[in-house]
């Protein structure tokens, strides 16, 4: 063996028989460089998580400045650390009342599984409740309240009592009862193909979880940070949910995930058991220093301001007879075709184009758009030049 290429295929676990095999040599802004030298305009960022591009400078001057400090110190909650600190600060500032306290995790599945044990630790109760089509993460607990039957089935027994209700079907609310412990809900539904709730939908859900005590957890994980022209996806509903989850985009390319929920909610986790969640590396410094450098330059370099127009700018350019639908919010797009093998070589020819596109996990006739923020116009016009071509070249 002798080629990376041959060490990853052999060595390396796989999660599929056809990886995308890119191999990475650098990543600056919207690009992503191989091995061979050619440039791909990362449109996908990295799967919504460089929501200010791959390397921003401040965020590696952060992570920098921060090693010659320290590194892992004490698992989560025992020492006091500058950079939770400063971070917690930041955060618990830009949030609404009563997300005023945070916890810090590793990944977006492992703040999603604190979130449902949070809930049934501060109501006492056991059901838990998501919706057909989630995706919330592929731990047990994340996987028991997603919707993609497919991916479940193989790992049954999951976990019982869960429910699960549609999206923008009233009547399944009442499902909603003095039973159920917590609801969760991807603000937006990611992996289902971009999937946006109505607004008098959640303020529905809203005023069924407050009418029955059940907490509304929502899980912003790729659709926070700013992704939607929003920092949170919840404040174009004119919502707050109880908890909010992030990860992904919340670490500025670290690995990094959150919690958060009001000081009295969370404090359940200290009690009764005590250390009721742990961790060893959640807010481990490093990445905090990122996550809060990272937060920074989103809002001093104001990336969340032309999100909304950057985003109807790709789709007024996408706009082939073949495209079926495009659905969006801010920078969060699928674009709908009518089959699979019509996305999957459009992936490719985007991909032979310099262009990274990807699929969904529960809708397999989309592609994801999810670039960074930061885009520019041009950026945008050279990106959906190639994607033209690229849909030409195969439906003609
Ligand atoms: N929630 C949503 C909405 C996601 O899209 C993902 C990952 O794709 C997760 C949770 C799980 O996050 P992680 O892969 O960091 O565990």
């Amino acid at each position: 063996m002798s080629t990376n290429r041959e060490r990853f295929f052999a060595l390396q676990a796989q999660t599929t028989d056809h990886p995308m095999g890119l191999e990475i040599a650098h990543a600056e802004g919207i690009w992503v460089t191989d091995t061979n030298g050619i440039r791909y305009m990362d449109l996908v960022s990295g799967l919504a998580v460089t929501n200010i591009g791959h390397r921003h400078p401040a965020v590696i001057e952060a992570i920098k400045s921060q090693c010659d400090w320290y590194l892992h110190a004490m698992p989560y909650g025992e020492y006091i650390q500058a950079p939770q600190v400063e971070l917690a600060e930041r955060m618990c500032t830009l949030a609404p009342a009563p997300l005023k306290n945070i916890y810090y995790v590793n990944s977006g599945t492992e703040a999603n599984e604190a979130a449902l044990k949070l809930a049934k630790r501060y109501t006492g109760r056991t059901q838990l409740i998501g919706f057909q089509g989630a995706y919330h993460g592929s731990t047990h607990g994340s996987l028991s309240l997603s919707g993609n039957e497919k991916k479940k089935t193989a790992f049954r027994p999951l976990l019982p009592d869960t429910d699960h209700l549609r999206i923008n079907v009233f009547e399944d609310l009442e499902r909603i009862t003095h039973r159920t412990a917590g609801v969760i809900l991807e603000t937006i539904q990611a992996d289902a193909g971009v999937r946006i709730p109505a607004v008098g939908f959640m303020q529905a859900l809203r005023a069924r979880c407050d009418e029955t005590g059940a907490l509304l957890i929502l899980d912003e994980i790729q659709s926070g940070m700013g992704r939607t022209g929003k920092l949170f996806a919840f404040e174009h509903y004119g919502i707050i949910p109880d908890v909010v989850t992030l990860a992904k985009a919340f670490g500025a390319g670290m690995p990094m995930g959150a919690f958060m929920a009001a000081p009295e909610v969370m404090a359940s986790l200290r009690s009764k058991p005590m250390l009721g969640h742990i961790t060893t590396f959640g807010g481990h410094p490093v990445c905090c220093a990122a996550a809060l450098a990272g937060l920074n330059a989103l809002i001093d370099e104001r990336m969340m301001e032309n999100c909304e127009a950057k985003g109807a700018l790709f789709e007024s350019l996408l706009n082939h007879p073949a495209v079926q639908e495009i659905r969006r919010k801010g920078l969060m797009l699928a674009v709908e075709f009518e089959s699979f093998e019509q996305v999957h070589a459009i992936y490719h020819a985007c991909l032979e184009r310099g262009v990274i596109t990807f699929w969904f996990l529960s809708c397999n006739n989309s592609f994801r758009l999810a670039p960074p923020l930061n885009i520019t116009e041009e950026e945008i016009r050279d990106a959906c030049a190639r994607m033209s071509e690229a849909m030409n070249s195969v439906l003609g």
